[in-house]
């Protein structure tokens, strides 16, 4: 069985992002990048199942500049087998994203296309689903347990209030949720050998792929910021604020 993890390069989450002054956009330009997140969930995932025997390769894939290989050796380094990456400098959105990812499922035939639920930079939850209409596949988002066999994928998904568990006929694309494992730390030792692991370097631009924009950012700003707390010394005190001062009772 064969595993295909797609895995973006963001902002690491340890950093506090800034916007653009001009509000276009948030500040990458000498910041810290890693692999998002979610994705290095999937990326851990994958190597548990190959490290059980139940998968016997684990591609990782990358779309993005030509430093989006780090990521993939980053991924290389927690145990995954080969990657590619697919080179561009435009900010692709996830429709684009779901076209090239749907070129590689159909030349790399996985059973699985295990990657995050949502990246971290722009969080827009939907490569996943879109990678899964357009390749007609089954679809498993926001798995917290997964469970494979016999061509078979039990999945636990995360939703409001609860948990639903479901049974996919593979080949299915499968999103993960952060409760699904506690990711690894590559050691040194890995992170050397990954650097001889092979990685396919294709430029987007060979792959004849429509890319064309669609979505329009307006406008990026920042959340309010949250008012600082303080704490009471008693429930009569409390009362008095939560009447006279926030005025919410
Ligand atoms: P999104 O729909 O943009 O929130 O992203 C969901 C998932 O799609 C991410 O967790 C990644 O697994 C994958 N993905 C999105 N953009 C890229 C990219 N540029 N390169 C590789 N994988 C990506």
């Amino acid at each position: 069985m064969k595993i295909l993890v797609p895995v973006k390069r963001v902002v690491d989450s340890n950093i506090k992002p800034l916007v653009k002054s001009d509000n276009s956009g948030v500040e990458v330009g000498g910041v810290k990048m890693s692999m998002n997140p979610f994705d290095e969930t999937a990326v851990e995932e994958a190597v548990r199942l190959k490290e059980q025997k139940i998968v016997s390769e684990v591609v990782v894939i990358s779309i993005g500049e030509a430093k989006s290989q780090d990521t993939l050796r980053t991924a290389m380094a927690m145990g995954a087998d080969r990657g590619v990456l697919v080179t561009s400098e435009d900010a692709l959105e996830s429709l684009s994203v779901a076209k090239i990812l749907q070129h590689f499922v159909t030349k790399e035939q996985p059973d699985i296309v295990l990657m995050g639920k949502q990246a971290s930079d722009d969080d827009m939850n939907a490569t996943g689903q879109i990678l899964a209409a357009k390749l007609g596949w089954a679809q498993g988002t926001f798995v917290s347990k997964l469970e494979l066999s016999e061509g078979k994928a039990q999945i636990t998904r995360e939703i409001d209030d609860g948990q639903e568990i479901l049974e996919l006929v593979l080949p299915a694309v499968i999103t993960t949720d952060l409760r699904l494992n506690e990711p690894r730390f590559a050691s040194l030792p890995n992170i050397m050998k990954a650097k001889k692991k092979p990685i396919e370097t294709v430029a987007l631009a060979d792959l004849g792929i429509d890319t064309a924009v669609r979505l329009e950012v307006k406008s990026v700003a920042e959340s309010s910021s949250v008012r600082e707390g303080v704490i009471v010394s008693s429930v009569e005190e409390l009362m008095d604020k939560l009447q006279n001062e926030a005025k919410v009772i």
